[in-house]
């Protein structure tokens, strides 16, 4: 019956830790973001308890009566949001999500045609390590290496080339709109299934300011904890309701067992938030800001330095910091800027010179500091910090970044994070 912080101080100082760190620093990590109170309330719940094996009304479990209300509120919720006939709330993050899509949908040694991971693909759109690398053949088109954007004449030529099973549409390092009515189209000339993973982009799509993939796509995955701002965890959606009941029967009893139905209420909680108005101000905000970082990066101060912003700005939630040309590298770029209290990560350019452990680039995101309410006064002062954080170089010296972090701190202080939660340890 003891609290965390008489029974496990250690675990305790780490909440009490983590949550200091997220107040104190600005987070600019392009998939995160922070979860509403309502959010943490429901997912550090006594549904954690509950096996709920099945769907809701079919359980192999007894006692799923208040389970099978939230997964049924998560489920109606989610259609509703993203206009789909069809969805599965199960999947206990992102890459199950997909995963759960090769099941259903494919066999092993069946082809697939994604964005490479080096050009912003995801792990799971076939590179070599992962599972979808490993059982099936991937083929991959990257970007054009003149604009950086995706060429749909590559992709159909690589389609036709290698006739594919499944092609993949979506990103995890990539600033622009993708013609979702294109791959369809590409997808119908080879027979293939068109699945689209809208995971980074999913809370822009909800509130209308990124092109839905659901009337396109045969498949759309998703986290909910990045734009979409919930709990850590996935989802699987369609229109078409034949395609839905292989998927359920992939993620349940095909890949998982008991689903996380504190996971799941947690996720029906962020998926109501999603449909209000003030959601959308936040991902307007997010937009706003990331293009206000763009705009500041793209100066000559810093390209005179090599630094630039890959496409030269953003139609989404991030920015590419392109720093081939630069004297100062990916890990150093992340390194200075953690420095300041600024978080983000080094990230591949496509064609990078420099090794994978290093990069030529940095991944910048907006959607946790519009979270935290900052608008474009913030995000202009945020632009200014982080342009003159990278101006000073690797060599810069703590007295020279030191005005920097106070400019941080004045931010973070300005816009008070989780004030109503408590330190777990005393002192
Ligand atoms: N899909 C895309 C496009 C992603 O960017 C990510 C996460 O970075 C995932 C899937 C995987 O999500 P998770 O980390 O929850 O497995």
């Amino acid at each position: 019956n003891q609290d965390l912080a008489t029974f496990d101080p250690q675990i305790a100082e780490v909440l009490d830790n983590e949550l200091k760190r997220q107040r104190e620093t600005l987070e600019m990590i392009a998939s995160e973001n922070f979860v509403p109170p309502a959010v943490l309330t429901a997912q550090g719940s006594v549904l954690t308890n509950k096996y709920a094996e099945g769907y809701p009304g079919r359980r192999y479990y007894g006692g799923c009566e208040y389970v099978d209300v939230a997964e049924s509120l998560a489920i109606e919720r989610a259609k509703e949001l993203f206009g789909a006939q069809w969805a599965n709330v199960q999947p206990h993050s992102g890459a199950q999500a997909n995963a759960a899509i090769y099941h259903a949908l494919l066999q092993p040694g069946d082809t697939i045609l994604g964005l490479s991971l080096a050009h912003g693909g995801h792990l799971t759109h076939g590179m070599k390590l992962n599972f979808s690398g490993k059982n099936y053949q991937v083929a991959a088109y990257g970007v054009n290496p003149e604009t950086y954007l995706i060429d749909m004449d590559e992709v159909r030529r690589l389609a036709h080339e290698h006739q594919p099973k499944m092609i993949i549409a979506g990103w995890s390092a990539y600033s622009r709109h993708l013609d979702f009515a294109a791959f369809r189209e590409i997808a119908d000339e080879v027979g293939a299934y068109l699945w689209v993973d809208m995971a980074h982009f999913a809370g822009l799509v909800a509130a209308g300011l990124y092109p839905s993939p659901v009337p396109h796509a045969d498949v759309v995955s998703s986290t909910i904890h990045k734009t979409l701002g919930g709990p850590r965890s996935g989802m699987l959606l369609s229109r078409d309701p034949e395609i839905g009941k292989k998927l359920d029967s992939a993620v349940f009893p095909g890949q998982q067992g008991g689903p996380l139905m504190h996971v799941i209420a947690a996720k029906a909680v962020a998926l109501k938030f999603a449909a209000s108005e003030e959601f959308k101000n936040r991902q307007e905000r997010t937009l706003e800001g990331a293009a206000l970082l763009a705009k500041r990066l793209n100066q000559a101060d810093l390209s005179e330095k090599g630094i630039r912003v890959l496409t030269g700005g953003t139609q989404v939630h991030l920015v590419l910091v392109d720093l081939q040309d630069s004297e100062l590298n990916g890990q150093e770029g992340e390194d200075l800027l953690h420095r300041v209290g600024i978080t983000v990560n080094r990230n591949a350019i496509p064609f990078d010179p420099r090794p994978p452990r290093v990069t030529s680039g940095l991944r910048i995101g907006t959607p946790a500091l519009a979270t935290r309410g900052f608008g474009k006064t913030e995000f202009a002062e945020v632009a200014d910090i982080i342009a003159e954080t990278l101006k000073l170089g690797a060599q810069a010296t703590d007295e020279e970044l030191q005005p920097l972090q106070a400019r941080v701190r004045a931010l973070t202080d300005a816009f008070p994070l989780y004030p109503q939660i408590g330190n777990l340890v005393e002192g």
